[in-house]
């Protein structure tokens, strides 16, 4: 039995999780997949119930549950000087290492490419925004008015732990490639060191090809021709810009799922915000939420060894090519007339019939 985690979030939040998870309980349902829901307070809900928008409750029942959904926190409308409204670092707090975004074109949503099916892992504690290896601030100072000092962090269990998810992730899809983005030649410590741990992992898993790609080249390519690519692992900031470049190829922000990873645990978060001028409408597009939350089944289903999550995982991925390939309830921002619950109800019916 699996335990999972449902945090709403804020505004769209509301809307689109509990659609997520329609989908995965219709899902775990058809292939006999137990799962244990555990609805937690966050956010305004947090804040409104417990006082604090991440409350101590939520992060004490997270430490047991083998994943969660997070919604979008509506972190821009909270009063800034109050420390009881802050935007929930749980990526920090449980160590969640690696973003992974998948990029997926439909031949009948307009996108700049056709047939683009990559999968981006982004280390997301070090870098230049480490944050989780300093005891405090974003690795930025000043040591006068004219001069500021910027620096990176990159470390050899960071890029390690980060290549070894990308090729876990890369032996369970078709063509078994995993490309590492970098900069060597310029920055050779940093960058040298990331790519010398990719290849190192590389070494051991001899089932998955491997190449090297230089990041500004590599930016290029994947505007020109993205196809060829299939899991792309890089550093947090070369990521943060990729994995945007990568969601704007495909259809933008309705269209971008994701999950962050730990070494135990993951969370299935979309890369949308809260979009509070949407909310509340039944108009917001559920297509990221549901599948960050497909994301979470396919990784526990892998690293727990549990095949009924994994089977789930794939149903929940034809359903969805189904709905899409039929043009049937479409949100507007997919080109449709369809609502958020319809969009689901959709996704439902194509799972159970
Ligand atoms: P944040 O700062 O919280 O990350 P953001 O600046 O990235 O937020 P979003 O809240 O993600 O902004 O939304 C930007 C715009 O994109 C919204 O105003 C909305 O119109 C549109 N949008 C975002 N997510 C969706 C969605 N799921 N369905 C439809 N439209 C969306």
């Amino acid at each position: 039995m699996l335990k999972i985690g449902v945090l709403n979030g804020d505004d769209i939040g509301l809307e689109v999780v509990p659609q997520a998870v329609r989908v995965m309980q219709a899902a775990a349902a058809r292939c006999g997949l137990t799962v244990d829901w555990q609805p937690l307070p966050i956010g305004r809900s947090g804040h409104e119930t417990h006082g604090h928008t991440m409350p101590q409750v939520t992060v004490d029942t997270l430490k047991a549950v083998d994943g969660w959904l997070q919604g979008p926190i509506g972190h821009n409308a909270y009063p800034r000087s109050d420390s009881t409204w802050i935007n929930p670092p749980l990526r920090k707090m449980f160590e969640l290492f690696a973003s992974v975004k998948p990029v997926k074109s439909y031949p009948n949503i307009a996108s700049i490419h056709k047939n683009v099916d990559i999968v981006f892992l982004r280390e997301v504690t070090e870098g230049m925004q480490s944050g989780s290896v300093t005891v405090a601030g974003t690795g930025e100072f000043r040591p006068n008015d004219d001069i500021t000092i910027g620096h990176r962090v990159i470390t050899r269990r960071g890029s390690n732990r980060v290549a070894r998810a990308a090729f876990e992730i890369a032996r369970t899809r078709a063509r078994k490639r995993v490309t590492a983005v970098h900069k060597e030649p310029v920055f050779r410590l940093a960058c040298g060191m990331f790519a010398e741990e990719c290849r190192k992992v590389a070494a051991e898993y001899p089932d998955c090809s491997f190449d090297e790609v230089l990041v500004d080249g590599f930016a290029m390519k994947l505007v020109m021709a993205p196809q060829p690519y299939d899991v792309v692992v890089t550093t947090n900031q070369f990521g943060d810009i990729l994995t945007d470049e990568g969601a704007g190829l495909v259809g933008g922000l309705g269209l971008a799922p994701g999950l962050c990873i730990g070494d135990r645990q993951a969370m299935a978060q979309a890369t949308h915000g809260s979009a509070p001028d949407i909310a509340g409408r039944n108009i917001a597009n559920p297509y990221a939420m549901i599948m960050s939350g497909k994301m979470l089944f396919a990784w526990l289903g892998h690293q727990r060894a549990l095949p009924a999550a994994v089977e789930a995982a794939a149903l929940i991925e034809r359903a969805m090519d189904k709905v899409i390939a039929q043009a049937i309830a479409l949100t507007g921002d997919l080109g449709g007339q369809g609502t958020t619950s319809g969009m689901g109800d959709a996704v439902v019916a194509a799972i159970t019939h």
